[in-house]
């Protein structure tokens, strides 16, 4: 052969090389998480996920340009993992916010809150409420001010039974889509209904309904004295209604120190998936030794 050809096979052998090793290195870890579908497994390996997504200059853009939660947002979001972005949001306002922002407390001890949202009303949380006291164990329930006005006893009933119960508004509107009058004016109504029930010092513990606020409101609510209470663990209830997966969800995600998301009203049918999944999730994690505890007694470690 000629020379030219030797070098000509070379080259083409050097082009392969390097096509190999530029496509190995190139973000090994996001084929890795694409390859399990977004599932997560593990929490230190998410949070390392989170954290190298974000960066500090993304915190920066996001505080100034991109707009929290927007209904574009969540359709975009991926069928897989839609909590995904979410949390990248999240941990934005959380490293911007570290005392104000909550989304776990962090702690070596095995102990968990459990929530449930847009509560109360008269089906679902009641057997919520049963199934919690059947186990004996003690939650957070963000509730609606509209629903406490129409379901007053079941609010009792929360209380009577141990749990906590916090503010998640008015009426579920969204936050980010309001002026700072109309948002603070969800908050306040809720407020006032709630004085009614809850002890002055489990009483400053707010979530916001689809979970996000702007940098505005976040200051606006802490120079009210509030804590905003996001969540570690999606439970995912609002998107699937098999209780396995629910239960899958929670139990492959659990970690000291996890606020976990469910809810205790709403949706196509009633929960079902929920109230089913519940008692799976308490046994299980009881087994691993992990003890429930309301929010307030978890980011104080009563
Ligand atoms: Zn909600």
């Amino acid at each position: 052969m000629k020379i030219s050809t030797y070098l000509i096979i070379f080259f083409i052998i050097l082009l392969f090389a390097l096509g190999f090793v530029l496509g190995y290195n190139q973000n090994p870890n996001a084929t890795k998480f694409q390859n399990e579908n977004n599932k997560f497994i593990d929490h230190n390996e998410r949070q390392i996920y989170e954290e190298r997504q974000i960066g500090i200059t993304d915190q920066q853009e996001t505080k100034n340009n991109i707009v929290f939660g927007t209904k574009t947002d969540n359709e975009t979001e991926s069928e897989k993992a839609p909590d995904v972005e979410y949390y990248k949001k999240a941990k934005v306002l959380q490293n911007l916010y570290p005392d104000t922002f909550i989304m776990n407390h962090q702690t070596f001890e095995k102990k968990i809150a459990l929530t449930f949202d847009d509560g109360p009303d008269g089906k679902t949380t009641p057997r919520i409420l049963d199934t919690l006291k059947e186990y004996n164990v003690t939650a957070t329930f963000f509730v609606l001010g509209k629903n406490v006005k129409l379901y007053p006893k079941i609010v009792n009933r929360m209380i009577n039974e141990g749990h906590q119960v916090a503010n998640h508004s008015w009426s579920h509107l969204r936050p980010t889509e309001l002026s700072l009058e109309e948002f603070l004016l969800e908050i306040d109504s809720a407020e006032e209904i709630l004085q009614n029930y809850i002890n002055r010092l489990e009483f400053f513990y707010y979530r916001p309904p689809y979970g996000l606020l702007t940098p505005e409101q976040i200051e606006e609510i802490n120079y009210k004295g509030y804590k905003i209470i996001s969540w570690s663990i999606d439970s995912l209830d609002w998107n699937v209604s098999e209780p396995e997966k629910i239960q899958d969800k929670v139990i492959s995600s659990v970690h000291p120190g996890a606020i976990i998301l469910m809810h205790s009203a709403g949706g196509k049918d009633q929960r079902e998936g929920t109230i089913k999944a519940l008692p799976g999730i308490i046994e299980n994690l009881t087994k691993q030794g992990y003890e429930f505890v309301t929010v307030h007694n978890l980011i104080n470690e009563i």
